[in-house]
This record gives structure tokens, C-alpha cells and sequence, in this order.
């Protein structure tokens, strides 16, 4: 697929397939341009953790990484819910694309960051460019990723941060069947693509996560007993997939 045909081409982002991406890997770097929400802008040192946390697991990932943050907050009918994240986002991503709003797509990844609640569903969305995350509150409050070690226990504002990488990964063309999770003592860990589904309900769980991962791994079974812990950094598998 041709990236920058991304941006010439009015239907691309309702039409393009997860599979097939990044076929060819171009040199250049991974660029993510990110939007905050009204509300997300007012979030002291979310700038510096989306930069921060984005960079440090793409970097690892595809060798080069390109965050930009748009100039100015996007005004949104409201912070969260599926209708502002899964529809109204993607709509003025499309508009932008065909030069319509205000809205200056690039031709990998697309993101908005909004205050929305993550402990609501949904938390997240994406599709192929682009992407949408609550959390700004609980990823602003991150420690530095330079202070903070690529494996975290569970907390909000690890899960909010995680969810950031997991939602980009699906807008590279990667899924749950590319993350992993492993047993360290008594933790279990889960990597961004497979991330808190791992503790979900056993209906949610058994939708999205497969026993093996598309790398043939096992994913624990049991997992309640156990110190929840999540990576930032993608699993090797989304690394292969990425590539
Ligand atoms: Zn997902």
C-alpha cells in the first residue's frame, strides 16, 4: 500500500484493510500526529508522556518514530463514548484528508487524546490511521519515561498510558493476536496489544484473547491469582507484525 496515497485518496481510511500494511517498509520514520480534546490540553505534562511513552515503544519497535502535536485542542461534543471516539474522530480525520475542517492528517497514524474516563467502555477505538484514547488525567500523572522501567505493575494511569500503544498498534494494522503475555514469578505480564483483556470477564477475555498468539505463544490460562503487570513496550510478535 502507498502511505501518502493515504492522503490523496477521499474513501481511504473507511476502506483500507488491516492486512497488507506496511507490506514494504519505507525508511522513513513511523508519524504519529497527535490531537488533544479541550479538556486533555489542560493536562500538565500530558505532551511530554504521550511523547515520551509513544516514542520509546515505536522507536523500539520500528526503529523510528515521529510524534507531532497539533497546534491546537480539538473542541468535541463531548469527551467520551463510542459515538465521539469511534465516529465523530474518524469523520473529521476523513474530512481533513479530503481537505475539509480543520483537521491536518498524516499518513500513518492519527490520534486523539481526550480527558474521557478509560474505566468506561469504550475506553479506546481505532481503525487503519487512526486512533482515539481517553485518560489524558491518569496518562499526564504517568511518572517520566525516562524514570519508568518498560514492565509496570496495574494502576489507572499504567492502563491508561498502555492503552495509548495498544490503539496505535491497531492504527499500524496490528491486533490482540500479535500481543502476549507471560508468567514472571507470581505476575502475570501483558503487552499493549493484548493489555487489560487479559483480566476481563471471561466473555470478553475469550472474544478478543486466543490461548496462542499469532506467533504460536501461549497465553496463561489462569490468571486471577496472580500481581497484574503491564509491559510498554510491544510484544516481539507486534514487533515482527510491524515490520
Ligand atoms: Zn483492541
Amino acid at each position: 500500500m502507498n502511505r501518502r496515497g493515504f492522503l490523496a485518496s477521499a474513501g481511504a481510511v473507511l476502506s483500507l484493510g488491516v492486512a497488507g500494511r506496511r507490506t514494504e517498509r519505507p525508511p522513513d520514520p513511523v508519524v504519529v500526529r497527535v490531537w488533544f480534546s479541550d479538556a486533555a490540553a489542560e493536562r500538565e505534562g500530558l505532551e511530554a508522556r504521550v511523547d515520551g511513552y509513544l516514542t520509546a515503544a515505536l522507536e523500539a519497535a520500528v526503529g523510528a518514530a515521529e510524534i507531532d502535536f497539533a497546534p491546537s485542542p480539538v473542541s468535541l461534543p463531548a469527551e467520551d463514548g463510542r459515538h465521539v471516539l469511534a465516529v465523530h474522530w474518524p469523520a473529521k480525520v476523513v474530512e481533513g484528508a479530503v481537505g475539509v475542517g480543520r483537521v491536518d492528517p498524516v499518513a500513518d497514524v492519527n490520534l486523539l487524546v481526550t480527558d474521557g474516563d478509560p474505566r468506561e467502555q469504550p475506553a479506546g477505538y481505532a481503525r487503519p490511521h487512526v486512533a482515539a484514547v481517553t485518560g489524558a488525567e491518569f496518562i499526564a500523572k504517568m511518572s517520566p519515561v525516562a524514570e519508568t522501567p518498560s514492565v509496570v505493575p496495574y494502576s489507572i494511569q499504567s492502563a491508561a498510558t498502555q492503552l495509548l500503544l495498544h490503539e496505535v498498534g491497531h492504527a499500524l494494522g496490528i491486533g490482540h493476536e500479535h500481543g502476549s503475555a507471560e508468567r514472571d514469578g507470581d505476575a502475570v505480564v501483558a503487552s499493549p496489544m493484548v493489555g487489560s483483556y487479559l483480566w476481563a470477564s471471561r466473555e470478553l477475555r475469550e472474544k478478543h484473547v486466543s490461548d496462542r498468539n499469532a506467533c504460536g505463544r501461549r497465553v496463561p490460562s489462569r490468571t486471577t491469582a496472580s500481581e497484574r503487570r503491564l509491559r510498554l513496550r510491544y510484544a516481539e510478535c507486534a514487533v515482527q507484525a510491524l515490520k
